[in-house]
C-alpha cells in the first residue's frame, strides 16, 4: 500500500467557489508531475451551494493508481493532512448546507496535520476562534484580506498560487515547488503569480497549537432521524408561525419573535454580521420586511433585534436602512459571542452606544463578495503589495 495525501478547501458558497476549484484542480495537476495520480471534488453535500454558507472541495493524491483507487472508495476523506480555510472566519466552525451541525474547522486535520487560514489576524485571534483538539496540529497564515468574488467574475490576487506555494512547503511530500511553478507557467503562464507562490513558499512560519489550546465550547450539534422514524412521503411540515417574546422585558411578553428551523443554525454561515445602533432607528420596518432570513424579533418596545442564530451576514438589512449609521456590518472576527444586540441596549444603553462606535469604527476589511462595479479593481493592489512584500 502506498501513500495517500487528502487536502481539504473550505470555502463560501458562490463567493469562493472558483478560488476553491483552481487551487484542487492545481495540487492535483502539481502532483501528477511528480507521477502521483490523483483527482479533485466538490462535497455533494453542499449542493445547492448558497451565497456564503460553508462548503467544501478536495484532493486526493497518491503514490500509485491502487492506493487513490482504495482512497476513493470512502464517500469523503474522514482525516486530511491539510485543511485550507480561505474564509477566516470559517475558524469559528462549519456548518454546511443541510448538514450535520457544527464541524470545527480542524475536525479532519491528522495529528500534526496543517490548518492554512487566508487572514490579517495573527495565531492567537485565530486559535482563540478555533475549537479545541485533542492532538496537536499547526496553524499557518497567509496574510491578507480572505479573498471573496461572484458567480460569474474572480478576483484574481493571487491567492490561489499563494495558498498552493504555501501548501508545497507545510506538505513537501505532496508536490514540490518547482512542480508547481511549472504548473503555474502552463495554467497562468504568468510570472508573477509564479512569484507570489515564492513569496508564499519562503514565508509561510506554522506554529504548533498544543492539545486542549483554543475555544472550549462544544459544537453545536444534532441527532438526525433514524429511517425508521423518518414519515412515509415527502411532505415536509412548514416552519410553525411565530409567537410573542418570552424574554421581552418590562414584566411582559409584548414583542413578536418569528418561528424559525430549530436544527439549521446559521452561526458560522456569515462572514459579517449587522451591529445595530437602536438610538437611531425610526421604526420603519424595512430591515424587518426585507431581511431574507427572517432574522428581525420585533421588541415589545417596536425596534427590530437580529437573531444572530438565523443572520447569515447578506447584508440587505444595512442596504435598506434609510437611517445612516443606524445599521453597519461589521467583519465577523470582532465577536466573541451571539448574545442580544437588544438585550445589551436596554442593560446600559451608555455602554452599548460606547460599544457600537468602537465596534463599527474597528471594523476589519468586509469580506463578503463586492458591493459596487470596479470594487475588485480597487483591491487589487493592495493585496498584491502584500503578496510581493508581505
Ligand atoms: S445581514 Fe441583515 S438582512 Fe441579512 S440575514 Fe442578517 S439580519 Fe437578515
Ligand atoms: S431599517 Fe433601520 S430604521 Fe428601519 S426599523 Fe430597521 S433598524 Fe430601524
Amino acid at each position: 500500500m502506498g501513500q495517500l495525501y487528502a487536502v481539504e478547501i473550505v470555502y463560501r458558497g458562490i463567493f469562493q467557489k472558483t478560488l476553491a476549484k483552481n487551487i484542487s484542480r492545481a495540487i492535483v495537476l502539481a502532483a501528477h508531475r511528480e507521477g502521483k495520480p490523483g483527482i479533485s471534488f466538490g462535497r455533494y453535500g453542499d449542493s445547492p451551494e448558497r451565497n456564503g454558507i460553508p462548503a467544501k472541495s478536495f484532493a486526493i493524491v497518491a503514490t500509485d493508481e491502487q492506493t487513490l483507487e482504495e482512497g476513493m472508495a470512502k464517500y469523503e476523506p474522514k482525516e486530511v493532512d491539510v485543511t485550507i480555510c480561505v474564509d477566516d472566519t470559517l475558524c469559528k466552525g462549519v456548518e454546511s448546507w443541510a448538514w450535520y451541525g457544527l464541524q470545527p474547522i480542524n475536525r479532519l486535520l491528522k495529528p500534526g496535520g496543517t490548518l492554512v487560514v487566508t487572514s490579517k489576524e495573527e495565531p492567537p485571534v485565530l486559535i482563540g476562534m478555533i475549537h479545541q483538539k485533542d492532538v496537536p496540529y499547526r496553524l499557518a497564515i497567509v496574510k491578507g484580506t480572505p479573498s471573496f468574488s461572484g458567480l460569474w467574475v474572480y478576483k484574481d490576487d493571487h491567492t490561489d498560487v499563494r495558498l498552493l506555494g504555501t501548501l508545497s512547503k507545510v506538505l513537501p511530500d505532496l508536490f514540490s515547488l518547482m512542480s508547481l511553478q511549472e504548473v503555474i507557467k502552463e495554467e497562468w503562464d504568468d510570472p508573477v503569480k509564479a512569484s507570489s507562490a515564492l513569496r508564499a513558499y519562503e514565508r509561510v512560519n506554522p506554529v504548533v497549537v498544543p492539545p486542549g489550546q483554543g475555544n472550549a465550547e462544544t459544537p453545536y450539534q444534532f441527532t438526525l432521524p433514524k429511517w425508521t422514524e423518518m414519515p412515509e412521503g415527502i411532505a415536509i411540515p412548514a416552519i410553525p408561525l411565530g409567537h410573542a417574546m418570552k424574554d421581552g422585558g418590562n414584566g411582559h411578553s409584548g414583542g413578536f419573535r418569528p418561528e424559525r428551523n430549530p436544527t439549521f443554525k446559521k452561526y458560522t454561515t456569515r462572514t459579517m454580521r449587522p451591529v445595530v445602533d437602536f438610538d437611531l432607528c425610526v421604526k420603519c420596518t424595512l430591515c424587518w420586511l426585507q431581511c431574507p432570513d427572517s432574522c428581525f424579533d420585533v421588541t415589545p418596545d417596536g425596534l427590530y433585534d437580529a437573531a444572530m442564530e438565523a443572520c447569515c451576514g447578506c447584508g440587505v438589512c444595512e442596504a435598506v436602512c434609510p437611517e445612516a449609521g443606524c445599521i453597519t456590518m461589521v467583519n465577523e472576527t470582532r465577536f466573541q459571542d451571539n448574545a442580544s444586540q437588544w438585550q445589551a441596549w436596554r442593560k446600559d444603553p451608555q455602554e452599548y452606544k460606547r460599544w457600537v462606535r468602537e465596534t463599527i469604527a474597528d471594523r476589519p476589511d468586509r469580506s463578503h463578495g463586492f458591493r459596487y462595479r470596479g470594487q475588485y479593481q480597487e483591491q487589487l493592489p493592495e493585496m498584491l503589495t502584500i503578496a510581493r512584500e508581505g
